[in-house]
């Protein structure tokens, strides 16, 4: 089932069953819900740094 592939910073090459483009809360839940299912995941983010500015000041669902 391993066939997604993304390169580190460092130019290694690793492998895992699903690619998580984006660290936001979608992301991230999705990592946690895939976790909890034992099947391997890696989430990309391309920003180094977390927001200055909030993103959720409540929550409105
Ligand atoms: C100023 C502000 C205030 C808000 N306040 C509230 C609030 O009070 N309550 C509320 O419920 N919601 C609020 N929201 C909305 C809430 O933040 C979004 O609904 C939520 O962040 C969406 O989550 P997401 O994971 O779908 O997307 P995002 O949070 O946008 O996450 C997507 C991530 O993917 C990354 N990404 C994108 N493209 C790539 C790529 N090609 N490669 C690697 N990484 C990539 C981005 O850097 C980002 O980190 C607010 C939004 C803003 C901007």
């Amino acid at each position: 089932m391993t066939n997604q592939m993304a390169m580190s910073d460092t130019g290694r090459i690793m492998t895992t069953d699903v690619l998580i483009i984006g660290g936001g809360p979608t992301g991230m839940s999705c990592s946690i819900y895939l976790d909890k299912l034992g099947i391997s995941n890696l989430v990309v983010e391309r920003r180094h740094e977390i927001s200055l500015h909030p993103k959720a000041h409540e929550i409105s669902a």
